[in-house]
Formats: structure tokens, C-alpha cells, sequence
């Protein structure tokens, strides 16, 4: 580790490069990634297809755009250095300041040499008589690696509904995912939001101070609870660097990596009141720990209405035109979709220049020129902001044509649902990893941590296969089997699966109805642990 002064570069390009190991994609993931194998002594070339690196926070620019788990543990934890001199300014920090931190981070361990950027990779195939890895990008350029890890991410491949008439719209359109560098200002303009997941959580109430006039086009509401962001005091943040490894040992022994105050006790067996006085407490704290008060919430129905119900009371405390409330009052079971953390977001349906739209009952049946038509009504709008997410999870890896042993191709192969052994790995595939791949806690955790654990892992094992000689690995269709049953069960034990998520791929019309993250954190740091020791047990290794 060192650091660098050096004005950051940029690596070449690759054109017929051989390398040890090719990593897609230059966020969290990929950062971490390259930073392990270089110590491994490895040539490493990560390819990027945006200008900059940085990954999410380089993408979403939007409005509001900040992490929900808290800053000081949404962070890396691979160098305590890194931990100690790295001041977070508030408790959730905005998108510009998590992208500050990655530039760091980048500049700190000279990253950005083996970085290509503006480089999108197309296709990797894997040469069997060679057992390398051949990687072309939409430049035409290849390269010829041994190892292949797609760190391409989760919620990287935006999702826009075909709705008729998309391209006719004369105005200006974002997607939160894909939002300008340069600020977008929506000042006496009639805007258009579609989607109320995290992004139009987060965006809704910025826009409408800044809007004439805007329209929420909601077809799902959403359960959000106050974020409280504020200024981190310096104090915190001194006593938290006492003992970073402190909070970091205590995060991974919670079911989300991150430290939530799990309460232990079922919300059935305690009284209303109990229930009232923890629901307040959490409400006032808030942030995504308020779903964790009591230890039956994400698996019995009844204990989760009471959460629900503390919820919609909250909005119809706070909404004050009771039909508005009701349509912003969630009916699903809280936090089978992504619970948000908001600022502001339910008062903002006070304003005067707000219209909430149910678009449930009565669907956008087309996009206009002038706006865009519900099956009820026509709105004249001058933008649109498509708040409509992600292709999470398999998006950004099934757009890469990703063939293995015998020519076969992952999207033939996860046609009915993603198929791998911890996340990691799918059979099939040699020295193929991913990093948060789906089967693994990813998106049901504290991202970063779950990243970091999965770099470490493949490093591991890139580090055992060159001192045992071996030279390819890749789980055997057995143990990926009894990983994809696993995961299955263990989602099947809880309310996850009961409502139409993108956790799920319910978002995206046409995907396989398969739930894609795994639940628990610990077990699965522990499982991959124990395959480690064992050999890499469930994985078939060749010299
Ligand atoms: C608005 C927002 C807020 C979030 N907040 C949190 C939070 O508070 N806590 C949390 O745990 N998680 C959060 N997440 C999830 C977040 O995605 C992860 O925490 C983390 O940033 C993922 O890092 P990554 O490197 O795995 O993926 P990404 O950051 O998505 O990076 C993947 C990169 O791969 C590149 N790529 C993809 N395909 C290709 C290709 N074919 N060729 C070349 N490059 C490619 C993409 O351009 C992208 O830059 C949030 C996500 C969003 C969208």
C-alpha cells in the first residue's frame, strides 16, 4: 500500500492484452478487487464503461442521491489507515461525497493505472484448449485473461418501462440512474416523476422545491422512515475510530452486516404498548434499523401489520389531505420491497404544487409529446424523471455475452432464474467469480462489506489454486443445486417473497420470478469460510 501523489492516470488501452485477471466494472467492487490481487502480485486490467470510476456513485447524480446505511460503516474496512483519516461529514453521506471518497481511495492505492475507462465490455468466452479467458469490448478491443471476475454490480443496469410512445416526448427525460453532470434545474417547470422506490424517495422532495409544478406518478407506495441525517460531530466520529474493528466486528454479526439493534423479543408476545413505545423509538432514531425492533418482523405476517399499521398512522399524522394519505398508505407487508429512508418525503405531499397520481388503478397508457396519458387523464409536462430503477442483480452480467465450457451461455443457462454456488460462482463457468452475484446477501446487506468479504474470498482462492498448481475451479452442479435450494428455503422462511419486489426481478416484465439475495449476513460469512478451509469444498479444481 502507498500513497500516491502522483496525478492520477488512466491505463491504455488493452488492445490484445494478456493478463492474469480481467475485473468489469470500477465501483466498491471492482476498487476492492484490483487493490487484492495486485498484492497478490497479479497483472490485472479492469475495464469501465463510464468516464470515471466509482460505480453507483458515479451513475446517480440525481437529486437526494446518499447511502442509507450509515456513512461510517458504508465504508471500506481493508486498510485502517484509510479508516482513520477519511472524515464523513454527515451521518448519510450525499453521492458527491461518497464518489469524493472512491477518488481517494483510488489516488491512495494507485488504482487508477490499471483502470480503462469508457470501455464497455461486450463478451467473455472462455477458450477451453487455452483455459484463459477472452474478453472483447464494444471498441473491438480484447484482451486474454486467466481469471475473469464481474464486478458489474447490482443495481447498475436501469430499467425504463416500454411505455408507448417513449421517444415522442418533447421535453427532456432522466433516469435517476443515469443522471447529467451538469445540474439539471427544473425551475418553473412542470415535472414529472415516475416511480416512488429509494430514488424517487430521495428526489421527490428536492425536485418539488425547485419545480412549479410536480406530478408523482405512483404505482406502489412505499414504506419509508425518517432518515434524521445530520451533521456527523467529530466526536462520533473520534470514539468510532477508537475502535473501528470494534463496530466492524459487531456489523458482521448482524443479519444485515450493518448494526441495526436487533431487539430480541417477538412483536406477538409483546403488549401494544411495548410495541408503540419501540416503534417511536426506532421512528426517532431513524434509518433502516426501525425494521429490526422486534425479532418476528420479516417472518410472521401479524407482527409485521403491527409495524405496517405504526407506519400508515405516521402518514396519516403527517399527510394532511386524508385521500392523499391513503393513497401514499402501503398495503404490502413492510420491507418485502426495499424499505427507504426519506427526508421530508410523505410532508412533501402537503405542498400546494404536488399531485399525486395513482397510476395502479388508472395506468400511463402512453408518453405524449406534451406529457403523458393515464388511462384517466393527460398530463402536460415539460420533463420526466424516471424513478423506475434497476435491472438488479442479473441486468449488468446478462448483458455482457458470457459464454463457458462448450460454448454455453449464461443467459441460456439462468433462463429460468440465476443459478450459483454462494454468489460467487456458477458451474460451468471456470475461474468465472462475481462479486455479489445473486445467492449471495448483496443486496439484502451493508454493500460494502459484503463486497469487501467476497474480494478477500476470491483472492483467497486465486492464491490456493496457484500454490496448490491448479488451474481452473468451478463449482461442481451439486453443490450449486444445494446452494440455489438453500437460498430458496431460507427466503421461503420469511415474508420476502410475498410481494412483487425487484429483489424477486418482478420489476422488469419477462424475468424469472426468482429471489435473488440471500438472508443473513453471518451464516453466509461463515459458510464461505468453512468451503474455504475444506478445500473449496463444492468446487471441482484441475490442475
Ligand atoms: C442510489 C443508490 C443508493 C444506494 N445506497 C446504498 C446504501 O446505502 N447501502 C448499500 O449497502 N448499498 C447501497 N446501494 C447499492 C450500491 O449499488 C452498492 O452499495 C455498491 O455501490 C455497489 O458497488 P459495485 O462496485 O458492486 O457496483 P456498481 O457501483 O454498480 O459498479 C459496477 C460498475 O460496473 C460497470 N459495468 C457494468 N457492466 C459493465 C460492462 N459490461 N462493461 C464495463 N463496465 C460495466 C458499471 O458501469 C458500474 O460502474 C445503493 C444503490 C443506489 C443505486
Amino acid at each position: 500500500m502507498r500513497d500516491a501523489q502522483a496525478k492520477p492516470t488512466q491505463a491504455g488501452p488493452a488492445e490484445n492484452g494478456r493478463f492474469d485477471a480481467v475485473i468489469v466494472g470500477a465501483g466498491f467492487a471492482g476498487l476492492c478487487m484490483l487493490h487484492r490481487l495486485r498484492e497478490l502480485g497479479l497483472s490485472v486490467r479492469v475495464f469501465e464503461r463510464g468516464s470515471g470510476i466509482g460505480g453507483t456513485w458515479f451513475w446517480n447524480r440525481y437529486p437526494g442521491a446518499r447511502c442509507d446505511v450509515e456513512s461510517m460503516e458504508y465504508s471500506y474496512q481493508f486498510s485502517e489507515e484509510l479508516q482513520q483519516e477519511w472524515n464523513w461529514s454527515e451521518r448519510f453521506a450525499a453521492q458527491q461525497e461518497i464518489l469524493r471518497y472512491l477518488e481517494h481511495v483510488a489516488d491512495r492505492f494507485d488504482l487508477r493505472r490499471d483502470i480503462q475507462l469508457d470501455t464497455r465490455v461486450s463478451s467473455a468466452v472462455f477458450d477451453e484448449s487455452a483455459g484463459r479467458w477472452t474478453i472483447e469490448t464494444d471498441g473491438g478491443a480484447r484482451a486474454s485473461a486467466k481469471f475473469c471476475i464481474m464486478a458489474t454490480g447490482c443495481l447498475s443496469s436501469t430499467s425504463t418501462p416500454r411505455f408507448a410512445g417513449l421517444d415522442s416526448f418533447a421535453g427532456p427525460t432522466f433516469h435517476t440512474g443515469n443522471w447529467p453532470h451538469a445540474p439539471v434545474d427544473f425551475s418553473g417547470k412542470r415535472v414529472g416523476v415516475i416511480g416512488t422506490g429509494s430514488s424517487g424517495v430521495q428526489s421527490i422532495p428536492l425536485i418539488a422545491r425547485q419545480a412549479a409544478q410536480l406530478f408523482v406518478f405512483q404505482r406502489t407506495p412505499t414504506y419509508t422512515v425518517p432518515a434524521h441525517n445530520h451533521p456527523l460531530d467529530p466526536g462520533v466520529q473520534e470514539r468510532i475510530k477508537g475502535d473501528y474493528a470494534g463496530l466492524r466486528r459487531r456489523a458482521a454479526q448482524m443479519p444485515f452486516g450493518f448494526d441495526t439493534r436487533p431487539g430480541e423479543k417477538l412483536a406477538l408476545e409483546a403488549t401494544a404498548e411495548e410495541r408503540r413505545a419501540e416503534y417511536e423509538d426506532r421512528w426517532a432514531r431513524g434509518g433502516l434499523p426501525f425494521i429490526s425492533g422486534f425479532a418476528d418482523l420479516l417472518y410472521s405476517k401479524d407482527a409485521n401489520d403491527t409495524a405496517a399499521e405504526f407506519v400508515r398512522a405516521k402518514i396519516r399524522e403527517i399527510v394532511r389531505d386524508p385521500r392523499v394519505a391513503e393513497m401514499l398508505s402501503p398495503r404490502q407487508v413492510i420491507a418485502c420491497k426495499r424499505l427507504c429512508i426519506d427526508t421530508g418525503y410523505y410532508e412533501t405531499f402537503n405542498r400546494s404544487n404536488v399531485t399525486l397520481i395513482d397510476v395502479s388503478a388508472a395506468p400511463i397508457e402512453a408518453i405524449t409529446p406534451r406529457g403523458l396519458r393515464t388511462k384517466n387523464a393527460e398530463y402536460e409536462l415539460d420533463c420526466i424523471v424516471f424513478a423506475t430503477g434497476f435491472d438488479a442483480m442479473t441486468g449488468a452480467l446478462l448483458g455482457i455475452d458470457i459464454r463457458g465450457r462448450g460454448g454455453l451461455s449464461l443467459a441460456r443457462k439462468w433462463a429460468e432464474g440465476p443459478r450459483t454456488y454462494l454468489g460467487l460462482a456458477t458451474a460451468g463457468f471456470p475461474n468465472l467469480f462475481m462479486i455479489t452475484g445473486p445467492g449471495s446477501p448483496s443486496v439484502l446487506s451493508n454493500m460494502v462489506p459484503s463486497i469487501e468479504q467476497h474480494a478477500n474470498w476470491i483472492a483467497r482462492c486465486i492464491a490456493y489454486l496457484r500454490e496448490h498448481e491448479l488451474a481452473r475451479i468451478e463449482p461442481t452442479a451439486l453443490a450449486e443445486d444445494a446452494w440455489v435450494e438453500h437460498v430458496n428455503e431460507v427466503a421461503g422462511g420469511t415474508l420476502f417473497p410475498s410481494c412483487n419486489s425487484w429483489y424477486l426481478g418482478a420489476n422488469v416484465p419477462g424475468k424469472p420470478r426468482v429471489f435473488m439475495p440471500y438472508l443473513g449476513f453471518p451464516a453466509y460469512v461463515q459458510k464461505c469460510d468453512e468451503v474455504a478451509a475444506k478445500g473449496y469444498e463444492g468446487f471441482a479444481a484441475t490442475p
